[in-house]
């Protein structure tokens, strides 16, 4: 039986800072254009918003580099005196997550008034080498203002750059001395570049638009700006663009990949497409599979907004339950701050999620999600549902159990949190008072996202990383000299 309900006309676009979910670090656009690249960039960064809500930034280039940034939401930092005072036709941005209290000094692009010239960076991901990196730079002697992995890499760049003045070689360079997950936009004194590392850990993608060329995170940002998606950033890959045609060349060989699972999961877009997959069908084909996997009488499929989305939807076709809108969310509810107690936090997570009584009342209710970390949020999630008459409350969660931290960009750090790390999926049911609960296994999502297991990061679901973590177990790399 097909689903009798549908969300495809619903945004799976969440902007709003959800807890107990992980966390993405930042998005990052480049673009080369002729005409008017501000209206452009601040609408390719409104729609990566939903990758980091910290602060956000932009360089352009117009003669001379101009920057912006703040804290804050893209529309809260940028003013439209701003935006006419950025004109250029070259330039970079970011969207901002941040782990600690925000700082503006965080925000970026990083900018570098270097001795090769203007120096510009936006970054998404994690340089697990940095702390390493940093240390030995500055015993050669190099003078760090921040010791940011940003700073790092823009003082490598000065120093090859004055070597040769050979952009190529100089990024060749950068790529084999970071180690981690990155997606990169850079400018130098007003040329555009963008790189991807060679696990391909971020996304990265190339969009065209008529006087222009756009990379962006996610290809949500290419359709807000009516540009047309190209490609993927191949991994190891870096392009530099002009308003009427991009250069590629190679930084780094790599033999595999290691695609984050999580853009698919949860991460992106639901409207996106990662490496050629459509985050939205990914989803479905998830929560299809979900249904095989556990299978439960049931009245009902309920999603919890936005996240789960796709996957109840699939879950709906998979189970042949129908599907309905259950919970509503308050889109209005902004920011959640961390709460002194217990009844402050469940207000705060009923302030944003209610249950549509009449949807679940009397009913045996699948309440599908991407993923859990902790399980409060669930638990508290589970007892609305209760309190407005479900009579079962079934979970299913579109994502492995979460055991292990994540060192690559993601604001997953010490295996204390995830409840997965320290109960059977039995007892996490019971935790959060589920009649039954069932996770996707790992085989399951794999088959699920039709991409070959081997070139997928699940580090935090496996324990085993694509990249040398101190004290973790790594995947199947055994030396750095795998990516010469
Ligand atoms: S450890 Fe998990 S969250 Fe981090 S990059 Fe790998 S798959 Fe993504």
């Amino acid at each position: 039986m097909l689903p009798t309900g549908s969300y495809e006309e619903f945004s799976d676009d969440d902007p709003y800072f959800n807890d107990d979910k992980p966390k993405e670090k930042c998005g990052v656009v480049a673009i080369a254009c002729k005409g008017d690249l501000t209206s452009h960039m601040y609408y390719a960064l409104r729609a990566l918003q939903h990758r980091g809500q910290e602060a956000s930034g932009m360089v352009t280039f117009d003669k001379r580099q101009k920057m912006k940034k703040g804290i804050g939401l893209v529309d809260q930092v940028f003013s439209e005196a701003d935006l006419k005072r950025l004109k250029g036709n070259m330039g970079i941005g970011h969207t901002y997550y941040s782990i600690k209290v925000s700082q503006p000094e965080n925000a970026q692009p990083f900018t570098l008034k270097a001795e090769v010239g203007d120096i510009a960076i936006a970054h998404n991901g994690i340089i697990v080498n940095a702390p390493e990196l940093v240390k030995e730079m500055k015993s050669q002697g190099y003078m760090f203002t921040k010791s940011s992995e940003e700073e790092a890499f823009a003082l490598i760049l000065n120093d090859e750059m004055k070597k040769n003045n050979d952009i190529e070689k100089a990024l060749q360079v950068v790529a084999k001395k970071l180690i981690g997950s990155y997606s990169f936009t850079l400018m130098l004194n007003g040329r555009v570049f963008a790189m991807r590392d060679p696990l391909g850990l971020k996304p990265l993608c190339l969009g065209q638009f008529d006087g222009g060329y756009i990379v962006a995170s996610e290809t949500g940002a290419l359709d807000v700006i009516g540009a047309k998606l190209i490609r993927d950033i191949q991994p190891g890959e870096a392009i530099e663009l002009f308003h009427d045609k991009v250069e590629s060349f190679k930084i780094a060989n790599s033999k595999r990949r290691a695609h984050c699972f999580f853009e698919w999961v949860y991460f992106a877009r639901a409207d996106s497409i990662i490496d050629r997959l459509s985050v939205y069908h990914a989803r479905k084909r998830i929560g299809w599979r979900l249904a095989k996997e556990h299978p439960v009488d049931a009245d009902v499929v309920i999603a919890i907004p936005d996240s789960g989305r796709g996957h109840a939807y699939g879950f709906s076709m998979g189970s042949g339950i129908k599907l309905s809108e259950g919970i509503m969310k308050n889109r209005y509810v902004q920011r959640t701050f961390i709460m002194p107690s217990q009844f402050l936090r469940d207000v705060s997570i009923k302030d944003k999620l209610n249950p549509v009584k009449a949807v679940v009342e009397g009913r045996r209710v699948v309440l599908v999600d991407d993923s859990i970390v902790r399980g409060t949020t669930m638990k508290t999630i589970v007892q609305i549902l209760r309190n407005a008459g479900a009579v079962e409350v079934h979970v299913r969660i579109g994502s492995p159990p979460i055991i292990a931290p994540c060192y690559l960009g993601i604001d997953m750090t010490t295996r204390d949190q995830f409840i997965a790390n320290h109960k059977e999926v039995k007892d996490i049911g019971k935790a959060i008072g589920a009649d039954s609960l069932g996770y996707i296994s790992i085989d399951g999502m794999v088959e699920a996202l039709q991409i070959e297991q081997e070139n997928l990061c699940l580090g935090c679901v496996t324990s085993e990383y694509p990249l040398p973590i101190t004290g973790e177990r790594e995947r199947d790399q055994h030396t750095l000299d795998m990516f010469d």
